[in-house]
């Protein structure tokens, strides 16, 4: 699959291609500015336009660098990850694991270009700079040029005991060997290491719009969120993408925890009801009230389908049965349930009255 397109971001994409035209821009940039707003894709647009055979105020998008790029298969363009460290000893064998660990990483972002961060255990270790310090000697394989992009670079760990990688890689940053460009990105550069932040000219970027952040989701979202939900997501989202993806995870896992509570309602008193009701996956608030909007979205669905409308979503078999009357007291129900959420209630309390309540009537 090929690279979600770039969303927003049009103040330093027309600087970045003013300074790539003018043979200006500067070979070590540190793009900051807040976690999810696309700052790494960002910079494989920049590397795109560095690469591209025919370059505007934008990639051209057509060419062979350009569609090696969008495919994450160009050979001059590195993008480093965050990884696990290497559990090798030797040096050499843990630059290989290292080279080993990117590939791979590449690979998954190849197969699913939308990407949660990395978890907290993967960095930036010697290994990894060692590499770059080595890829970054050869020669371009397919044009003239080089583009190294460090994700998440505050997570470059420089340990006491290999000093000297790091030292190859502030040497790289401080003298960039000709045509070679390194593009950092961190969503909080007071923790990158003072002695790189120094040597990297920084890019600000900042939050997305709302109208950006929902037109990325009406597009790349499958299965698309209903209208509600999309509003519900853009509005908790703030600007930036990687929270809305996130947030659109929480409504898919509400979904799925909505129905099974409502098939559990609907089996009637028993052992599954009970089982289904300290299953409940909510760790706060905001969980809980999902889980209640994504009961009355199947409501909703199933009424609509009921009378003919059109459900927006699939219907589970046992709601496809029900009387549109019914469906629309239960969603009445739990309308009400989701008001009295809004104070200060128990929710375990809350949802068992209202399973007794659906129970009575579905
Ligand atoms: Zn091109």
């Amino acid at each position: 699959m090929n690279l979600k397109p770039l969303t927003g971001h049009a103040e330093p994409r027309r600087r970045i291609a003013q300074a790539v035209a003018s043979g200006k821009l500067p070979q070590v940039i540190l793009v900051a500015g807040p976690e999810g707003v696309g700052k790494q894709r960002l910079a494989l647009w920049t590397a795109q336009l560095l690469l591209c055979e025919a370059p505007g105020a934008e990639p051209c998008g057509t060419c062979r660098s350009c569609r090696l790029v969008l495919g994450l298969a160009h050979a001059d363009l590195h993008w480093v990850v965050p990884i696990p460290r290497p559990k090798a000893s030797e040096q050499d064998r843990q630059v290989e694991e290292a080279a080993e660990s990117l590939a791979e990483a590449l690979e998954e972002r190849r197969k699913a270009p939308l990407y949660t961060p990395p978890d907290g255990m993967s960095s930036h270790g010697m290994a990894t700079a060692r590499l770059i310090a080595r890829r970054a000697m050869l020669t371009p394989v397919e044009g003239r040029r080089k583009v190294f992009i460090l994700g998440e670079a505050e997570r470059l760990v420089v340990q006491e005991s290999s000093q000297e990688a790091a030292n190859a890689l502030l040497k790289l940053f401080e003298e960039p060997p000709a045509e070679t460009y390194f593009l950092l990105t961190a969503a909080d550069p007071g923790r990158l290491l003072p002695t790189i932040r120094s040597r990297a000219v920084p890019l600000r970027v900042g939050w997305l719009s709302d109208g950006d952040v929902r037109a990325f989701l009406a597009a790349e979202l499958d299965p698309a969120p209903t209208q509600p939900a999309l509003d519900r997501i853009v509005a908790r989202a703030g600007g930036s993408i990687g929270a809305a993806l996130t947030e659109s995870d929480a409504s898919q896992s509400a979904r799925s925890a909505a129905a099974s509570w409502l098939e559990a309602v609907m089996a009637g008193p028993g052992p599954a009801a009970e089982r289904a009701l300290p299953q409940a996956p909510w760790a706060a608030r905001g969980e809980f009230t999902d889980l209640l909007d994504a009961v009355a979205e199947a409501l909703g669905d199933a009424a609509r389908g009921a009378v003919g409308a059109g459900a927006i979503r699939p219907v589970s078999a046992a709601l496809a049965r029900q009387d549109p009357a019914r469906l629309l007291d239960a969603l009445a129900r739990v309308t009400e349930a989701r008001e009295a959420a809004q104070g200060n209630v128990n929710p375990q309390l809350l949802l068992a009255v209202l399973a007794g309540d659906l129970a009575e009537v579905l």
